[in-house]
C-alpha cells in the first residue's frame, strides 16, 4: 500500500469574534493571533498550529481552500478523510462546519465541500461513473442515532398485544462493523443515494433539524453528542489497459473501481460536565461524552507521534464508538484535519486554553 507523504493529521484553530452575549456582559478579548504566523496566544501561553483563522489573522485566507479542499481531492483518489470540529459549547463548531445553512462565502465547510464535490464530478463525468451516498448520525451516550431516519419513532404493539421487543425507537440498534480488510461500516442506518447538490443539501438540512429537535426534551442534548455527516464517493473509471507484453495500449478498455468516504464531524462540547443534578444523570452523560473525546485525543496523539508509530504502538480506536466509527478514516492513508474552535472572551479563557492544549497534543 502506498503511504501518504507526511503525517496525516493537521490542526487549525478558528477564533470566532465576540458574540452578543459576551458583548453585553462586557467581556474583553484575551486571545491574540500573531501577525503573519499560524500562532495564537492566551496570557503567557503560546501555540503554533498548521493554520489559524479569525480574530485578525493575517492574511485572511480560506479555511475551505487550505483545510477541506485537499481532502475532497483525496476523495477522488480513493483516500478516506475526516474533518473534526472541536471546542466548548458556543465556540463555533456548528458555525464552522456549516450544519446550519448560511449563504455564499459565509457558508460553513460542509456546504462548500458539497459544492466543490459536484463541480468536480461535473468535469469528470464523461470518463467516470459516480455514485454518492450520505449518512448522518449522532453518537450520544455511546449510542448511535440515525438523523436521516424518517420512520415514526415508536412501533405499534404486535397483534397479540405484546410490545415489540426492540430498542426504545422500535428499531434494532445501529451497529459499527469492521470487515476483514479493515473497512468500517454502519449497519441499520439510513444511506441516502444522492445525485444532485440539492438532494445532498436536503439530507444535511433534515439531519440538522432532527438533531435540534431531539435536543428539546433533554437539557441541551445536541451539545453532548457527536454529529457525523458522511459522504461516500464510489467511482467506476474507464481506463485504457496496457498490454503486458510490449507496454502498448490495448484495444480493450478496463474499469477501475474506487470507493472513499469523508466524515464531517461536529464533536460534542469539550467543556467538563457540571456535577449538578441529584440523580447523577448529567454526570453520566458527561462521562460518556468524555469517553469519545478522550479516546479521540489518545488516537490522534498516537497517530501524530512518528516515533511511536514506527514502533508500532497500539492506537486505541476501540475505546469509544466515535473512534471505532472513524477508525478507517483516521491515520493510515487517510487525511485528517482538526479544527479547534475557541471564543476570544476572557470569561472563556480557561476552556479556550484547554482546547488549545488538546489540539496541541495532535501535533
Ligand atoms: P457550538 O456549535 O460550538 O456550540 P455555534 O456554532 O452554535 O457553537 O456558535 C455559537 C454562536 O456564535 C452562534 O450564535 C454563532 O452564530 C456564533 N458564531 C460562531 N462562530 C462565528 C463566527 N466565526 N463569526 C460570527 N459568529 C459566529
Ligand atoms: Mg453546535
Amino acid at each position: 500500500m502506498e503511504v501518504a507523504e507526511n503525517c496525516s493529521v493537521k490542526v487549525a484553530v478558528h477564533v470566532r469574534p465576540l458574540i452578543g452575549d459576551e458583548r453585553t456582559q462586557g467581556c474583553k478579548e484575551c486571545v491574540t493571533v500573531t501577525k503573519g504566523k499560524p500562532q495564537v496566544k492566551i496570557g503567557t501561553h503560546s501555540f503554533t498550529f498548521d493554520h489559524v483563522y479569525g480574530n485578525g489573522a493575517s492574511p485572511p485566507t480560506s479555511m475551505f481552500d487550505e483545510c477541506a479542499a485537499p481532502l475532497v481531492d483525496g476523495l477522488f483518489q480513493g483516500y478516506n478523510a475526516t474533518v473534526l470540529a472541536y471546542g466548548q459549547t458556543g465556540s463555533g463548531k456548528t458555525y464552522t462546519m456549516g450544519t446550519t445553512i448560511r449563504n455564499g462565502s459565509e457558508a460553513g465547510l460542509i456546504p462548500q465541500v458539497m459544492n466543490s464535490l459536484f463541480k468536480k464530478i461535473e468535469t469528470l463525468k464523461h470518463q467516470t461513473e459516480f455514485q454518492l451516498h450520505v449518512s448522518f448520525i449522532e453518537i450520544l451516550k455511546e449510542e448511535v442515532r440515525d438523523l436521516l431516519d424518517s420512520e415514526p419513532v415508536s412501533k405499534p404493539a404486535t397483534p397479540n398485544g405484546n410490545a415489540v421487543k426492540a430498542t426504545v425507537q422500535g428499531r434494532p440498534p445501529i451497529q459499527i462493523r469492521e470487515s476483514s480488510n479493515g473497512v468500517i461500516t454502519l449497519t441499520g442506518s439510513t444511506e441516502v443515494a444522492v445525485s444532485t447538490l440539492q438532494e445532498m443539501a436536503a439530507c444535511l438540512e433534515q439531519g440538522s433539524v432532527n438533531r435540534a429537535t431531539g435536543s428539546t426534551n433533554m437539557n441541551n442534548q445536541s451539545s453532548r453528542s457527536h454529529a457525523i455527516f458522511t459522504i461516500t464517493l464510489e467511482q467506476m473509471q474507464k481506463v485504457q489497459l496496457v498490454s503486458a507484453v510490449n507496454d502498448t495500449p490495448d484495444e480493450d478498455m478496463g474499469e477501475e473501481y474506487l470507493c472513499a468516504k469523508l466524515h464531517l464531524v461536529d464533536l460534542a462540547g469539550s467543556e467538563r460536565a457540571k456535577r449538578t443534578g441529584s440523580d447523577g444523570l448529567r454526570l453520566k452523560e458527561g462521562i460518556h461524552i468524555n469517553r469519545g473525546l478522550l479516546a479521540l485525543g489518545n488516537v490522534i496523539s498516537a497517530l501524530g507521534d512518528e516515533k511511536k508509530r514506527k514502533e508500532g504502538v497500539h492506537v486505541p480506536y476501540r475505546d469509544s464508538k466515535l473512534t471505532r466509527l472513524l477508525q478507517d478514516s483516521l491515520g493510515g492513508n487517510s487525511k485528517t484535519i482538526m479544527i479547534a474552535c475557541i471564543s476570544p472572551a476572557d470569561i472563556n479563557a480557561e476552556e479556550s486554553l484547554n482546547t488549545l492544549k488538546y489540539a496541541n497534543r495532535a501535533r
